[in-house]
């Protein structure tokens, strides 16, 4: 079965106002969208239930992390079983801004990983180098050692519940996208790995999308890779050129 595209809207903490949310949710609820594609929209937390209410009913609402433990004195955390009884049903684990900000370690991702996925979150799990790391040529080792904190603590099975997201780090809100040749390369390595590591058939199913400065001008070219099975959008995803990403193996 041919994996399905898959185009992922993290809107980080943006807009600034529940009017403005309100537009992007307009915008999204009046276009014509490829209805191959899954579509899932990550809004900040506190306008999770707004666009979870008013959003489409073929897009699904993400949340951009979540606590390991589901309940208890975590000030300012939400866990995966609120998520998940507030209908809430991908959460994006691994971001860099989190591992960069928030000091998150592969470690700590893989735990809050694996307990999304036990309260039965989907997962985007975020991986990618630094723009150092991929001049040291160490790019396919740096995003192995971020994955095998997760293959370490997951069963076969719990991959499905998974899509990665290969975002490197120098393209992420820079405006310096990879090549379609860089996205591929990397990607295939990620598959690769992970039919070393868990077996061929996770390798072969699970969705391997690609973030960092993804636009409608650029899209349509990354999109024909073979290894690149959607994006995740950070900046465009808040813009009307989100529908063409959404649509971009149409046009
Ligand atoms: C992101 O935040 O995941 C992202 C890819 O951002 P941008 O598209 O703005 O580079």
């Amino acid at each position: 079965m041919p994996r399905q595209f898959f185009v992922g809207g993290n809107f980080k903490m943006n807009p600034s106002s529940r009017d403005q949310t309100k537009s992007i949710i307009n915008i999204l609820n009046s276009a014509d969208l490829d209805s191959t594609t899954e579509i899932v929209i990550a809004p900040p937390s506190l306008y999770l239930m707004d666009v979870k209410e008013t959003v489409r009913s073929e897009i699904q609402v993400s949340a951009q992390n979540c606590h390991h433990k589901d309940s208890g004195a975590f000030t300012g955390e939400i866990s995966p079983v609120q998520l998940v009884d507030a209908n809430i049903p991908w959460v994006i684990l691994g971001h860099s801004e989190r591992r960069t900000h928030f000091g998150e370690t592969s470690e700590f991702i893989a735990q809050k990983t694996k307990a999304a996925l036990k309260a039965t979150l989907k997962v985007i799990l975020c991986v990618g180098e630094t723009l150092e790391e991929r001049e040291a040529g160490k790019t396919a080792a740096v995003v192995q050692k971020q994955l095998q904190a997760v293959v370490d603590v997951l069963q076969e099975s719990d991959w499905s519940g998974i899509v990665i997201a290969y975002e490197p780090v120098w393209a992420i809100g820079t405006g310096r996208v990879a090549t379609s040749f860089q996205a591929e390369e990397a990607q295939l390595d990620i598959r690769t790995y992970i039919s070393q590591s868990v077996s061929p058939s996770v390798a072969e199913n699970t969705r391997i999308i690609y973030g960092g400065s993804v636009t409608a001008a650029n899209s349509k070219e990354l999109s024909t890779q073979p290894d690149v099975d959607g994006f995740l959008v950070g900046g465009a995803s808040l813009k009307p050129e989100f529908v063409n990403i959404i649509n971009s193996r149409l046009t």
